[in-house]
Formats: C-alpha cells, sequence, structure tokens
C-alpha cells in the first residue's frame, strides 16, 4: 500500500466543464466560467466580489497592491505558516513583523500583536493554519483600534467558520489557493474576495498588467501591472470542483474525526483542535509528537514511509527562513512555539479521497512503532 499526503479529488463535473471550454474555443482569459467562479466563490464566502488569478500566492500580492500597502509599510503575520504568506510582501518591499503560534491552534497568538505594532504598521494578516480558524475577536479588536487593515490568508480553509462566518468574510480583503492540494482545486490557481468591489476592481486591474479600463486609454499604463489571469479552462475544473466543495469539505472532518478516534490513545502524540467557535476544515491532519515519544519524528518517518505512508513536516517558521538574511530583512528571533512546532510537528495522508481502511492502515503502522 502506498498513502499520498494527497490528492485531487475530481469526482463531479471537471471533465464536462473542461470539454465545454475546448468544444466552444473557450480557452483563454476571458469566459461563462471566470465569471461563474468569481461570484459563486465570493457568495460561498458570503462576500460580494471575487477577482480569480493565477495562484494563491499572486492573490495575496493582488490584496497587498489593492490595498495600496507599499514599500517601508509594516504588517503583523504570523511565522508558523507557509513562505507564499510572506513572498508577496518581499516583493513590494513591505516589513513582515511575525507574530509566533498559539500550542493548541498552531494559528498566530492574537495575544501577542499588539507588542509588535509601530506607527508604520498598516495590515495584519491572518493565516488559518491546516484548516483552523483564527480567534478574530481579539484580532478585530486590535485592526480597530489602530486603524489596520486585516488581510485573511484563507488559503487552507476553503469553507472553515469563526462563530459561523466563513473564512473569506472576515477580514477586509481574502486569499485562496486552487493548486491541486488544497480543498479545492483548479490545478493553479487562486481567487481574492471582498465586501469591498472596489478593491476586487483594482485586483482586476493589476492581475491584467494594468490595462487601463477605457479603451481609449488602454495602452497607456499608470502603475506596475502583472499577467495573473487565470484561464477558463482552469476556472472550469474550479467551477466543478465548488459544486462539490461541502462535501470535499465533510470528507476531510470524516478523516480527522476517524484519526482522532483512532489515535487518541495514545498520549504521547497531539492532536489537532477544534474550538467550541470554530469549524475546523482540516486541510491537512497535523499531529505534534510529544517529549516522551518513544521516537524522533525523523525516525517516525521513515517508519511511515517504509510502510508506504506519505507525511510532511511542518513549516518552517518564517521568522527562520534565510532569505531573510540574505536581504537583511530584520526579524524576531523568539518564537518558541513554532520553533517547537517545525521540530516535532508533521501531517499525515489527508486528502478528501482518503478511504477508511487507508487511514486505519495508518493508524496501525503508527500503533505498530510508537507503542
Ligand atoms: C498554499 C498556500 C499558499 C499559496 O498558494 P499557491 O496557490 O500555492 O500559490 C499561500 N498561503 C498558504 C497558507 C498556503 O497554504
Amino acid at each position: 500500500m502506498r498513502i499520498p499526503v494527497c490528492e485531487p479529488y475530481l469526482t463531479g463535473k471537471e471533465k464536462g466543464y473542461v470539454l465545454d471550454c475546448l468544444e466552444t474555443n473557450w480557452i483563454s482569459s476571458a469566459g461563462k466560467y471566470i465569471d461563474r467562479l468569481e461570484s459563486e466563490f465570493s457568495e460561498y464566502c458570503g462576500v460580494s466580489s471575487g477577482a480569480v488569478c493565477t495562484s494563491g500566492t499572486t492573490a495575496i500580492h493582488l490584496a497587498v497592491k489593492a490595498l495600496g500597502l507599499k514599500a517601508g509599510d509594516e504588517i503583523i503575520l504570523p511565522t508558523f505558516t507557509m513562505m507564499a504568506s510572506l513572498l508577496p510582501l518581499i516583493y513590494e518591499g513591505i516589513i513582515p513583523r511575525f507574530v509566533d503560534a498559539e500550542s493548541d491552534t498552531w494559528n498566530m497568538k492574537p495575544s501577542e500583536i499588539e507588542q509588535h505594532l509601530s506607527p508604520n504598521t498598516k495590515a495584519i494578516m491572518v493565516v488559518h493554519i491546516y484548516g483552523h480558524p483564527v480567534d478574530m475577536n481579539p484580532v478585530w479588536k486590535i485592526a480597530q483600534k489602530h486603524k489596520l487593515k486585516i488581510i485573511e490568508d484563507a488559503a487552507e480553509a476553503h469553507g472553515a467558520e469563526f462563530e459561523n462566518k466563513k473564512a473569506g468574510s472576515l477580514g477586509d480583503i481574502a486569499c485562496f489557493s486552487f493548486y491541486a492540494n488544497k480543498i479545492m482545486t483548479s490545478g493553479e490557481g487562486g481567487i481574492v474576495v471582498s465586501d469591498n468591489n472596489e478593491l476586487i476592481q483594482k485586483c482586476k486591474y493589476y492581475r491584467n498588467l494594468g490595462f487601463d479600463p477605457d479603451p481609449e486609454k488602454r495602452f497607456i499604463h499608470q502603475d506596475v501591472g502583472h499577467n495573473y489571469r487565470m484561464t477558463n479552462i482552469q476556472a472550469a475544473l474550479a467551477c466543478a470542483q465548488l459544486e462539490s466543495l461541502d462535501l470535499l469539505v465533510q470528507k476531510r472532518r470524516n478523516n480527522a474525526n476517524q484519526y482522532i478516534e483512532r489515535l487518541s490513545d495514545l498520549n504521547w502524540l497531539q492532536l489537532p483542535v477544534e474550538k467550541p467557535w470554530a469549524k475546523n476544515v482540516y486541510w491537512m491532519f497535523g499531529i505534534v509528537l510529544k517529549e516522551d515519544a518513544p521516537l524522533s519524528l525523523d525516525d517516525f518517518r521513515k517508519k511511515l514511509k517504509e510502510k508506504g505512508v506519505d507525511t510532511r513536516r511542518f513549516f518552517y517558521p518564517l521568522h527562520r527562513q534565510p532569505v531573510l538574511k540574505k536581504l537583511e530583512i530584520e526579524s524576531n528571533f523568539d518564537c518558541p512555539v513554532a520553533d517547537s512546532l517545525w521540530k516535532n510537528g508533521l501531517y499525515l495522508p489527508s486528502g478528501s479521497g482518503l478511504s477508511e481502511d487507508q487511514i486505519k492502515y495508518t493508524c496501525d503502522v503508527i500503533h505498530e512503532h510508537g507503542a
């Protein structure tokens, strides 16, 4: 048996919609699936508008530009997240300020945000790590008090909820990825959503090279734009996935419940949580080896690998990334929780298409080698 960490789960109308693009010749960056994805995905999130683009990373870049953030501004973000949360800030010369993680949700610790504020702070980026939403009440309070914008990096959190409000509707602007291992996919792709249509119009402007919307002035450029356009073919794939999104989320939640049931007797494992106010979509099922674990993280992963079970280590914290040093971007090196998550954390196979047998097998292997 070989169990990958994650595979796309394409069991709806994906093929039919993609063929429709080919048969009608609408294969580039205009077409009905683009419009449909923008309106239906933003509606799913409970906001008014959306702009699709080429990836989650470019979605974050567009959001940052639409908000008017620029070189020298500072943004607060978690250190325990994927590099893609940070790269667009570096592209723009924006200075990152890193907040350590909570030891149970692995999200940014809201109580440590304020100590990183400066007169140059313009925004807070929340990242719903592995599908668990950030506790937004303290974030909203701080943002309001200090007049900061909130960007959601919801790349791992399609369908997640904070107090019954969907990820994507929790800040000023939100970014999702449709990469192949995310909860829904377009192969490669992403979207920016917001209730502020003006911001979304700016995203559409920047994603299309900064062409002037006035046809008479089309080739006269006032700003640095990008080619971040998604194709109708990718949007077709994503439209079909969106029809199945509730099912895809339910499958991930079922996976998590089965893992928790089968692993909760192992006291040396820390399992993911779901706070009472949260709907966790368990993009990845993360576990952390506690101090008294019978084997090291490397040995644990090796044993699983020998039995055909794929795993991934947790994120290497952003404050440790060598590229920051190379660019002489100052960082804060006191993020002990994120450091220990990197040292001891991994995730197990988590795809929506995982079978009950595969989960049982994985848990049996863990029991065999850990007890
Ligand atoms: C996947 C991911 C992204 C980037 O998405 P891409 O589509 O791969 O560019 C950004 N942020 C987080 C937290 C992610 O997990």
